[in-house]
C-alpha cells in the first residue's frame, strides 16, 4: 500500500492490511519508551572533529586566558600613578626602559616610577606596571623617551590574568552542541580532545529491484534511488554518522543478508521502500526474525508515510521508511529525527516557525496527520502559504518549498484564508523579489535566468493558468502566466483579463500531434488527416490531456466526437503526453513542439498557443517586475526562446511578424 493508488492494485490475495494504524504520537510513544532510557556511549574525539557533537562532559578551564595581563593596544607599559594628573597643560615626561615587548616575549625589566617600556598588542605586562597608554597618545620627546598629555587610569588597555576565562571555572556544560564558538573557547585552554557523546553509528539501505544508483545510466522502467541520498544527508544533519550501503533488490534472502550485516555495524538502520504489505515487500517479514521485540508500529496516521514501520530488534531501532522520497522525508524528520538525536545526545531540533494564511483551500484526509509543504509569498496583510505538493511522490516540491504546514488528524480541511504555522527549512524566510504564479512552463526559465544572475530571487509558482489568475487578483503575485483559450472570442487569455490586470505578451508555442519517427500512419500527412488515419486503425492508442487543457480543446475538436482507445489516458501534461507515446504506451498525442523536440518525436504543427502574463498593475512599477519585462524584451531572452522552440511576441506588445 503506498499513498496514492496505484493504477494496478497489487492482487489482493498478497495483501495482508495495515490492521492497527497507530496514530502518530502513540506510535512515537511507543518507540521511544522501547528505546529510552538507554546511555549514550561516549568517545574521545580531536577538537578539529567535534563540530556538530554534543559534549559529553563539563569542561573546567585548565589555566588561566589570558595566562598573564596583557596588553590590549600597540603603546607603553607605565605606572598610572605617573599619569594621573597629566593633561593638554600638563604634559608628562616617561624614559624609556631599554627593551621592548613583543608578543611572546617576556620582560625582563620592572617599570620604575618615571620610565615607560614600549610593549605590543598582546605582549606581556611587565613588573610595575598597571596600564597602557596608546601609541597615538604619545609624543616622542628626544633620544629614548616620551611625552603623554592625558591622564591614565589604573588598569587602562589591560586584560588581566583569567579575566577572559578563570582556571577552574566551568567553560562548557556536558549536552552543549559543539559549535566553532565552543571550540575556540577549548583551543584557547589549550584543550585538544575532548569527550563527546559517539555519533549514532546510521546504516542506510534502499530497497527495490527498480532502482540505480546516480551516476549509472537508467534502464527502461527504472528510477534513480533518491532516498539513499536524501537519508545519508539528512542522517549527518541531525548528528548520525551515516553509512549508505547501497540499494538491494527486492529478494528476501539477499535483503535479509544485507540488513544483518548492516545492523552489526551499526546502532541504527534505516531502509527505505518495500514496508508496504504487498508482494515483493519483504523487509518486515525480515525484521521479525532480526530479535526481540520486534516490530512496534507498522502503519501510522501520517500523510505522507502511512506504512512508516518502525522496530526495535535486540535494543536497535530499525526502521523502514516509506519509498516515495517526499513521505521518506517526512516520517524521517517526524519521527526518527527526534530519535536520532537522543541517540546522539543532542537537543531536539528546533526549526525556526512563521505564520501564514494559506492561499487555497487544503483538503486533508480525517484521522491522518498531513503534512504539507508550502511556498511563502508576501501578500497585502503578511505572509501567504502555496501548497506546492504534487503528491507523495513528487520530489520537485523540495526545491519550491521555503517550508511545510501540519493539518491536525482530526481536520478534514485547511479553508483558504486560515492561519497556519509554517515550519521553516531554513532558518529565515527569504521574501522573493518577482513571484510568479500561474501555469509553468520551460521557456519561463529562459527569461528570468538574467534576473537570478542579477541576484534577484525569483519564485515560480506553478497553480496553472486559473489559479495564477485568482493569485494576481488577490495581488499574491507579481504576473500569472496564463495560456487561456475563450471558444466564444476564439482567441487567448485577453477574455480572461479582470481590473487590476494587464496584459504582457509572452511566446508562442506550436501544439502538434506527436508520434514516433518512422511510424508510417502519420509520417507526412496533415494534423486532420494524421488523426483520420489513427480513428481508420483500431490498434492505434492515443494519449489525451486532461480536461480543462487548452490542447485537450484542440484534441476534441480534431476527434470531432470520437473515443479512440486511450482517450481516457488524461495526463496532466506536455511531457507526459511525449513520455507515453517515446514509451510505446501510446502511438500519437497532442503536445507542444519543444517538447516533442527533446524527446526525438515526429512532430505535426496544429495552432499556436498564447502564452502571456497577467500582470498586475499596482506592482508594475517594482524593480523586480522591471527587470523581468526588460529580461523579456532582452534579444538575449528573445534568442533563447527561439532557440528552444518558442516563438516570442513581438517586441511592442503588436501582432506577431510572419
Ligand atoms: P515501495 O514501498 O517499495 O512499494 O515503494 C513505493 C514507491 O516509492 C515506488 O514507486 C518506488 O519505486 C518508490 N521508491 C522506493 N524506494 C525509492 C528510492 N530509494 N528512491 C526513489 N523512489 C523510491
Ligand atoms: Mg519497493
Amino acid at each position: 500500500m503506498t499513498d496514492t493508488p496505484a493504477p494496478n492494485p497489487r492482487p489482493s490475495v498478497d495483501q495482508d492490511q495495515f490492521l492497527t494504524i497507530l496514530s502518530r504520537e502513540e506510535a512515537l510513544a511507543r518507540f521511544e519508551a522501547a528505546l529510552f532510557p538507554r546511555a549514550v556511549p561516549r568517545e574521545l574525539r580531536a577538537l578539529a572533529d567535534t563540530l556538530g557533537c554534543a559534549l559529553a562532559e563539563d569542561v573546567v578551564a585548565p589555566i588561566d586566558v589570558p595566562p598573564f595581563d596583557r596588553s590590549n593596544v600597540d603603546g607603553f607599559a607605565v605606572r598610572s600613578a605617573d599619569l594621573a594628573a597629566a593633561g593638554e597643560a600638563a604634559p608628562v615626561r616617561l624614559v624609556l626602559n631599554d627593551e621592548t615587548i613583543a608578543c611572546g616575549t617576556s620582560p625582563t625589566r620592572p617599570v620604575l616610577s618615571g620610565t615607560a617600556t614600549p610593549i605590543a598588542t598582546g605582549g606581556p605586562l611587565p613588573r610595575g606596571a598597571d596600564a597602557v597608554v596608546m601609541v597615538e597618545h604619545t609624543q616622542p620627546a628626544g633620544d629614548r623617551a616620551i611625552e603623554v598629555r592625558r591622564a591614565t587610569s589604573p588598569g587602562q588597555f589591560v586584560s588581566y590574568a583569567g579575566s577572559d576565562i578563570a582556571r577552574g571555572e566551568a567553560l562548557l556544560r556536558a549536552g552543549t552542541v559543539i559549535g566553532s564558538r565552543e571550540i575556540g573557547m577549548l583551543a584557547a585552554c589549550g584543550i585538544a580532545s575532548v569527550q563527546v557523546a559517539r555519533r549514532p553509528r546510521v546504516a542506510i539501505l534502499s530497497t527495490g529491484d527498480e532502482l540505480v544508483q546516480p551516476g549509472l545510466p537508467l534502464r527502461p522502467s527504472a528510477i534513480y534511488d533518491t532516498n539513499g541520498a536524501i537519508v545519508t544527508a539528512a542522517i549527518a544533519e541531525n548528528g548520525g554518522e551515516a553509512a549508505f550501503r547501497g540499494a538491494i533488490a527486492d529478494d528476501e534472502a539477499e535483503l535479509e543478508a544485507a540488513m544483518r550485516n548492516a545492523l552489526a555495524e551499526s546502532d541504527l538502520l534505516v531502509l527505505s521502500g518495500g514496508t508496504s504489505k504487498g508482494a515483493g515487500d519483504v523487509s518486515h517479514r525480515i525484521i521479525a526474525r532480526l530479535g526481540e521485540p520486534g516490530i512496534i508500529a507498522h502503519g501510522v496516521a501520517l500523510k505522507p508515510g502511512k506504512p512508516l514501520c518502525l522496530a526495535v530488534c535486540d535494543g536497535k531501532p530499525v526502521v523502514i521508511l516509506p519509498g516515495f522520497p517526499t513521505s521518506a522525508m517526512f516520517t524521517f524528520h517526524d519521527v526518527i529525527v527526534p530519535v536520532l538525536r537522543r541517540m546522539a545526545g543532542l537537543p531536539p531540533r528546533s526549526d525556526a516557525k512563521v505564520n501564514a494564511k494559506v492561499a487555497v483551500r487544503i483538503a486533508s484526509e480525517l484521522g491522518r496527520t498531513e503534512f504539507v509543504m508550502v511556498s511563502l509569498v508576501e501578500g497585502v496583510g503578511g505572509l501567504i502559504a502555496y501548497p506546492t505538493g504534487k503528491g507523495s511522490g513528487a520530489i520537485t516540491s523540495f526545491a519550491q518549498a521555503d517550508g511545510f504546514l501540519k493539518i491536525d488528524a482530526l481536520a478534514d480541511q485547511m479553508p483558504a484564508g486560515s492561519d497556519a504555522e509554517v515550519t521553516l527549512f531554513t532558518p529565515h524566510v527569504r521574501v522573493p523579489d518577482l513571484v510568479i504564479v500561474g501555469s509553468h512552463c520551460t521557456g519561463l526559465d529562459l527569461v528570468t535566468a538574467p534576473l537570478a544572475r542579477a541576484g534577484l530571487a525569483v519564485r515560480s509558482i506553478a497553480v496553472g493558468s486559473l489559479g495564477g489568475l485568482a493569485a494576481a487578483k488577490r495581488g499574491e503575485c507579481d504576473l500569472a502566466p496564463i495560456h487561456l483559450f475563450d471558444n466564444k472570442t476564439e482567441t487567448y487569455n485577453t477574455p480572461y483579463l479582470a481590473d487590476g490586470l494587464e496584459l504582457v505578451p509572452g511566446w508562442r508555442r506550436m501544439q502538434g500531434i506527436v508520434f514516433r519517427e518512422g511510424d508510417r500512419r502519420f509520417a507526412g500527412l496533415s494534423a486532420q488527416a494524421a488523426v483520420r488515419a489513427a480513428l481508420a486503425d483500431p490498434a492505434c492508442i492515443m494519449v489525451n490531456r486532461n480536461q480543462g487543457a487548452g490542447t485537450r480543446i484542440l484534441i476534441d475538436r480534431l476527434l470531432a466526437g470520437a473515443r479512440p482507445d486511450g482517450y481516457w489516458n488524461q495526463p496532466r501534461s506536455h511531457n507526459a503526453v511525449a513520455a507515453a507515446v517515446a514509451q510505446h504506451r501510446a502511438d500519437w498525442g497532442m503536445t507542444i513542439a519543444p517538447v516533442a523536440d527533446a524527446s526525438g518525436l515526429g512532430f505535426i504543427p496544429l495552432a499556436e498557443e498564447y502564452y502571456d502574463f497577467a500582470l498586475v498593475t499596482a506592482r508594475k512599477q517594482r524593480p523586480a517586475v522591471q527587470a523581468f519585462l526588460d529580461a523579456l524584451a532582452s534579444d538575449e531572452s528573445r534568442a533563447a526562446l527561439e532557440k528552444a522552440g518558442f516563438r516570442p511576441a513581438a517586441p511592442d506588445g503588436g501582432p506577431l511578424a510572419a
